[in-house]
């Protein structure tokens, strides 16, 4: 199976060429030429599989020029091993009759990333081989929060990768920056930088476009990657989870094959719900794609309307990870919705990057409708949703995945549609501490890692093993610096 660039038709590449390069050089993103179909029987071959097993047979569909036991290595190191502290990897959990968590917050880092950051970084190694390339790769993040531990993570001590995360001194949690401080390998590097992450992530894109530094790292064997939600590589290890849940769901009863299950995820930059959109594409039975953002609502209304709209406020919430005006993984969707039009998708996105604003066509907008709902809430309304799911449930949910939680309840109320729904729970609520406890009604909660105790304390839950263990880690990484010294600290870290 070839991959296309959603700009460019013509522009195709293999597996290996889409995940080594990650973004077409006309801006483009690779995207599956046909998506492959678990169609007949599959879902009762994949049903008595392991998770690592289902992941190696579904990856295999879309990976030509990867052989199976190639990533069935793959597959019990990203997600074996102890990795994951629930042997179902991304297990389901029933809340009530009608609405199941799909969590997937049970890797090394308590959020969703880690599904696609722990397989990343075998696929793209191998990509790098494949296509021929001997240098080692040195992975730059500018992060805001989850991306920058789980890439750490994934790419700790995995040969021929060098992974260097830049973070805004003043634009992470403590907990946050606790956890990329004291993090453990030897090929891991982690700096902050004086300014926000607009700073942080204008640096590392200065960096990638300075030819004499390319030049200088290229003489000493390395070259500059990154590891960003645009990335095949990214995408396919969330079309498993999926196909997984749906199995398990059907194995405990909860679905008989060929029932229709609803989907509602907590959008950002729209990588996560995609992968849903896939799987109802390969044929798993799903119904509405719900899409759920907070405050920071363009979905929402481009969903609702079919004008996407970036000119608008931006707002810092509880659910940060959620805050984005551009959803990059978007254009994959309008490449599909377009049949592949590379030209209309392609004045699409040159009219964004124009004036902030596109409209689609009615006929994309039919299937906008027709495939997805979509609704938003505040910060007020997932307070809420916390709340009342604790009380009312006994399930305790961090803030993005409380985002889902109420627009899942503003979505019944207002369609009567009470089809059985899977929610994407993408984060410990022990990651955000802070604001979880004040959703309970604690009035001066501890800010920093204080908060997981007291989380603790006040709901009689154990915290993930990674958030309970962070106090008693040594902090390796200490350094800060100005955003014009990014640079120098690359050369630095990659002597
Ligand atoms: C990244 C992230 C999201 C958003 O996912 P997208 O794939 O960017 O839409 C939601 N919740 C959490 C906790 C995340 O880390």
């Amino acid at each position: 199976m070839y991959y296309v660039s959603t700009r460019d038709k013509l522009r195709k590449t293999t597996a290996s060429g889409a995940i080594a390069y990650g973004l077409a050089p006309d801006g483009g993103l690779y995207t599956p030429e046909a998506i492959p179909s678990i169609a007949g029987n599959a879902l009762n071959t994949l049903a008595p599989m392991t998770y690592q097993q289902r992941a190696v047979y579904l990856m295999n569909m879309f990976l030509d020029g990867y052989t199976a036991s190639e990533l069935s290595k793959f597959s019990t190191s990203a997600y074996g091993n102890g990795k994951f502290d629930d042997p179902r990897v991304a297990p389901v959990r029933k809340v009530d009759e009608s609405t199941y968590a799909l969590e997937l917050w049970h890797g090394p880092t308590c959020a969703f990333k880690d599904l696609a950051l722990q397989m990343l970084p075998h696929l793209l190694t191998a990509a790098l081989r494949k296509e021929g390339e001997g240098k080692t790769a040195c992975i730059l993040v500018a992060t805001s929060g989850d991306t920058g531990k789980g890439a750490l993570e994934g790419f700790r001590d995995v040969p021929g990768t060098r992974i260097l995360v830049f973070y805004p001194k003043d634009g992470v949690s403590a907990v946050q920056e606790l956890q990329m401080n004291t993090q453990e390998g030897s090929n891991v590097g982690v700096c902050s930088v004086v300014g926000n992450f607009d700073d942080a992530q204008t640096g590392v894109k200065r960096i990638f476009s300075d030819p004499e530094l390319k030049e200088e790292l290229a003489q000493r064997g390395f070259f500059l990657s990154s590891a960003n939600s645009i990335n095949w590589g990214r995408v396919l290890p969330q079309i498993v989870y999926y196909v997984s849940a749906y199995c398990d769901m059907m194995k405990e009863g909860a679905l008989e094959k060929g029932d229709k299950l609803n989907v509602c995820v907590p959008t950002g930059n729209f990588g996560d719900i995609l992968a849903a959109y896939y799987a109802k594409k390969m044929g798993l039975p799903l119904g509405k794609l719900i899409c759920a953002s907070n405050q920071n609502n363009v979905l929402t209304d481009f969903i609702r309307t079919g004008v996407y709209d970036r000119n608008r406020p931006f707002y810092n919430t509880i659910s940060p990870s959620m805050d984005i005006l551009v959803s990059s993984n978007l254009e994959r969707l309008l490449h599909d919705f377009t049949s592949g039009d590379a030209v209309q998708v392609k004045g699409y996105m040159d009219q964004l990057a124009e004036t902030g604003r596109y409209k689609v066509s009615d006929k994309v907008k039919k299937k906008l409708s027709r495939e997805f709902a979509a609704g938003f809430c505040g910060d007020e309304g997932a307070r809420d949703a916390i709340a009342r799911t604790w009380r009312e449930k006994g399930y305790l949910i961090d803030p993005h995945t409380a985002v889902a939680m109420d627009v899942l309840d503003q979505y019944r109320a207002e369609t009567g549609d009470n089809t059985i729904t899977l929610v994407a729970s993408t984060a410990s609520p022990f990651k955000f501490g802070p604001a979880v406890l004040s959703a309970l009604g604690v009035e001066h909660p501890a800010q920093d890692l204080g908060s997981i105790d007291q989380l603790s304390r006040l709901t009689g839950l154990d915290a993930p093993a990674p958030l309970a263990g962070l106090a008693g880690k040594p902090v390796r990484f200490r350094e800060t610096v100005e955003k014009e010294r990014m640079a120098d600290r690359v050369r630095e870290m990659l002597r």
